[in-house]
């Protein structure tokens, strides 16, 4: 990944002054990268001076819990929502992070939007930003945020910059979203990262189980029962799974935020399955998330039916209609989109 030395430059003269009050913010439901991103981009810039404050719209996984300096990311959805939303109106610099579209944040959109005075500036691994940024570092080669991070600072202030725990936050975010390196974009240049995080003294083994093997018992059934459920078809030989989750099914599982992550990467282990859709029903809608193999473009789908977007084998979207009637629309937008 080639990141633009005159952007480099930029951003070393937009930190430059010292003390500046910088907010970092990532996506609504912050998933490893996002937040492994946001706390290494953080700690690096406390390191240099500044008055961070990391935030997230909502609460972040309960798997990511015991990360360093995970206590230390403000959460806005709830009692501090005024208080956070002050620290942003003040902010001299805004960092956005693994997303580009600031509707992407939900209630949060409104209090990075009222802050017209703070330069913005992105860095992130999603398709077709807005350019609405003061600076952009817009890489969709990369794997992942993190690697992005892991680039930008090691131009911005070489690899010695980096600690053991900014490298734990790094890993984590490299890690999910290559889905434990094994989806795309794994680059030569990818390993050599780890291997640098490795020498600055991370423990695999304890971070993988840590992330993957720390889940609750409601979580591991309501894996095994969102399975059963799930439906296929085939069009034009391209086989499609789906998988609808309402709210009362979850309750019986004592869902809690971030147990259905990864469900909808299972049936695409099935030999003819090429496309995996599920659908999570929540208080306002029902959150829509998709995956893909090869060259069936999910990006692309999730834009033109479910408001949404992301990458090629991995979106995301919404539905403001009810389980049946989503499952309806999703049937017949991939008939559509597969006979075109
Ligand atoms: P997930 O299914 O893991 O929630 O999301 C997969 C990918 O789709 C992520 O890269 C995420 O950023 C993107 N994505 C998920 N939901 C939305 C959405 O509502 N809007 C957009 N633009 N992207 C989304
Ligand atoms: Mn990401």
């Amino acid at each position: 990944m080639i990141i633009d030395a005159d952007k480099i430059a930029q951003l070393r003269r937009m930190l430059t002054p010292g003390a500046q009050r910088i907010v970092v913010v990532t996506h609504t439901n912050p998933d490893g990268d996002a937040v492994g991103s946001a706390l290494a981009w953080s700690a690096l810039l406390e390191r240099m001076g500044h008055r961070v404050t990391c935030v997230v719209p909502n609460k972040y996984p309960y798997f990511l819990d015991w990360m360093s300096n995970i206590s230390s990311m403000r959460i806005f959805k709830g009692e501090h929502a005024g208080e956070i939303a002050q620290t942003i109106a003040e902010a001299d610099l805004i960092f956005c992070l693994d997303f580009n579209m600031i509707a992407r944040l939900e209630g949060m959109s409104e209090a990075i939007e009222a802050n017209v005075r703070a330069k913005r500036i992105l860095i992130d691994h999603h398709l077709d930003p807005p350019h609405i940024y003061d600076l952009e570092f817009s890489h969709p080669e990369s794997s992942s945020t993190a690697f992005l991070i892991y680039t930008i600072i090691k131009e911005l202030a070489g690899e010695e910059a980096i600690t053991r725990e900014m490298a734990e936050s790094i890993y984590v975010g490299l890690m999910t979203d290559t889905g434990n390196f094994s989806f795309s974009n794994l680059t030569p240049d990818l390993f050599r990262a780890v291997a640098v995080l490795v020498e600055k003294g991370i423990s695999i083994p304890y971070i993988n189980s840590a992330v993957y093997n720390s889940f609750t018992e409601g979580r591991v059934r309501l894996l095994g029962y969102a399975i059963n459920k799930m439906q296929t078809l085939s069009v034009e030989g391209v086989g499609v799974a789906y998988i609808g989750l309402k709210e009362s099914e979850l309750r019986r599982f004592q869902f809690q935020v971030g147990d259905s992550e990864g469900f909808v990467n299972y049936p695409l282990t099935i030999r003819d399955v090429s496309m995996s859709a599920m659908f999570l029903e929540t208080k306002h809608f029902i959150r829509v998330s998709l995956r893909s193999r090869g060259d069936l473009d999910v990006n692309l789908f999730a834009r033109r039916y479910f408001e949404g977007g992301g990458h090629k084998n991995a979106a995301g979207g919404k539905s403001f209609v009810s389980m049946e009637q989503t499952i309806a629309h999703f049937r017949a937008s991939v008939e559509e989109y597969l006979k075109k």
